[in-house]
């Protein structure tokens, strides 16, 4: 933890360290041993004014929003990338320290990072319209462009790289942004604004404004002069964001919300692979991950043999200090979560479930917010464990005979973000994931997400997508021009 080098804490605005309005403070903790960090400026509502304009004035008058060509704009963008990548250790050790996830997650997070900055730093240049042939009179071109002003703001789960994910496209279209990220984690995102000056970003192409989600995001979805707004968090804070969307001037929204993902093992699948790659991607991140595969359905054919292997492998994780290379888990990032973790556990054993493995925290030397991998078996569809998103480290298992009942099953839920699906036959894999209402279903793996990949929900698991292509368009505002020629010949004549 020595290695830990802390950013500037004020807020960011017109490339400028500034303090808040107000000069209040909140204060953010480290979850593995429940002491103070640090204490970080707390913006509000004149402070998100301040940073509009300034996101305004650099998308009206600077040179990002003006004269740079594309070709610059991804330059720069692909500088950022290469500076997140020389930092990637700071910024790891800067994550852990302020999330608890395990300094290997922190690691892979990063590497993520880059990928994604520099996947949308190559599209910066190729965004185009079309050309529309109508008739020998008239000829109509499309342009895309980008849509203004955007706010940006994210959860604590993935603190740097869900802030990235929507960087790198609202960058690329030419946007300009303000951003927030979440009060219990606002570390790495204030490093990246020094990342952001070097990479020679204009001033108020980027600005940061930390704070409370009911103050801070508040002022920013109620916001008149913001064109769009992008979140990832939980399904009741994208109601409100919204609303406040509805509310102000109809900004579009892209919303990243919660999920209850089943994960689908079919009788002829590999169980000893099933199992080992289970046993990499259940619980990373501390399961606090939106698209954590929460509701495994096995075939009732392998149940008791899969259900063994698995408690086994899951055994051998290690919960611990996130900073030590051989640890698994590290503690849940807040007491909150820990407190509401530990509820459900305690709320799945008062219905009736049986909890198999796990379900009790730990701790070291009596601190920390750990909480032990947790099985669930004897858990039916109707049980809050089996309905609710946890977000925390605790998976039911679940026995099904038959192809129709599992999907009817998996897709009795509010949620669609993520599926998956293991199986030898691919035809019964593609009929099952046509028929799964998720925004993502993996075949055979599991949470790959991919730069080039969309990655979004159905139902109220969200609107629109992060990452790939499908991204970018929701940064943009395609306008429609039609020229008629004759007009054109006729000025040409004169
Ligand atoms: P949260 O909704 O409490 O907070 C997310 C962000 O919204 C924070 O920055 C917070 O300050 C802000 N916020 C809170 N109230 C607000 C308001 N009234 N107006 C505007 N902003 C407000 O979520 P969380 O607890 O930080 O994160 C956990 C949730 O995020 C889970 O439900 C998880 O599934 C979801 N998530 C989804 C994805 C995805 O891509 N679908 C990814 C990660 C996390």
């Amino acid at each position: 933890m020595s290695k830990v080098q802390l950013p500037n804490t004020k807020l960011f605005i017109n490339n400028e360290w500034v303090e808040s309005i107000s000069g209040k403070k909140f204060k953010t903790f480290n979850p593995t041993n429940e002491e103070l960090i640090c204490e970080v400026s707390e913006g509000d509502k004149e402070d998100v004014d301040k940073a509009v304009k300034a996101a305004r004035n650099a998308f009206e008058n600077g040179p990002w929003g003006t004269t740079m060509s594309s070709e610059e704009r991804g330059r720069i963008i692909l500088k950022l990338a290469n500076l997140i990548e020389n930092h990637k250790e700071k910024l790891a050790q800067l994550e852990t320290l302020d999330n608890g996830k395990s300094i290997v997650s922190a690691r892979e997070d990063i590497d993520f990072c880059v990928r994604v900055i520099r996947y949308f730093g190559g599209w910066a240049d190729k965004i185009q319209g079309k050309t529309i042939p109508i008739s020998s009179e008239f000829t109509s071109i499309t342009k895309h462009e980008a849509i203004g002003v955007v706010a940006l703001i994210v959860a604590w789960n993935y603190p740097v790289m869900l802030l990235c994910w929507k960087l790198g496209p609202a960058l690329a279209a030419g946007c300009t942004i303000v951003a927030k990220s979440s009060e219990f984690t606002p570390l790495t995102a204030l490093y990246l604004c020094e990342l952001f000056k070097e990479a020679g970003f204009p001033p108020g192409v980027f600005n940061l404004v930390n704070g409370f989600g009911a103050t801070v995001g508040n002022a920013l979805s109620y916001h008149m002069d913001i064109d769009k707004i992008s979140f990832t968090g939980s399904t009741i804070t994208g109601r409100k964001i919204m609303e406040g969307a509805a509310k102000s001037n109809l900004k579009p929204v892209t919303l990243e919300l919660g999920g209850k993902s089943p994960n689908i093992f079919f009788s002829d699948c590999q169980i000893d692979h099933c199992v080992e790659a289970a046993k990499d991607y259940v619980f990373s991140n501390n399961s606090q991950n939106c698209c954590f595969s929460s509701r495994f359905f096995v075939h009732e054919s392998i149940h008791d043999a899969f259900l063994a292997l698995f408690t086994e492998k899951i055994k051998q994780l290690k919960v611990g200090d996130p900073y030590e290379e051989s640890n698994n888990l590290g503690p849940l990032v807040s007491k909150q979560q820990h407190d509401r973790v530990l509820g459900y556990i305690e709320k799945g054993k008062s219905e009736g479930a049986t909890c198999h493995l796990g379900g009790v925290k730990h701790q070291i030397d009596g601190k920390g917010y750990f909480v032990q991998p947790t099985i669930f078996t004897n858990v039916t569809d109707d049980m809050t464990i089996c309905k609710e998103e946890i977000f925390g480290p605790v998976v039911v298992i679940l026995k099904f005979k038959t192809v129709d009942e599992v999907i009817k099953r998996a897709n009795n839920t509010t949620y669609g973000l993520a599926a998956g699906i293991w199986t030898k036959d691919i035809s019964l894999a593609l009929n099952v994931s046509n028929k799964l209402k998720a925004g993502s279903v993996w075949v055979n793996n599991y949470d790959n997400c991919l730069p080039q990949v969309p990655f979004g929900g159905f139902k109220q698991s969200g609107i629109g997508r992060d990452l790939s292509e499908y991204a970018i368009q929701s940064y943009l505002s395609v306008k429609a021009v039609t020229i008629a020629h004759k007009t054109l010949h006729a000025h040409q004549q004169q």
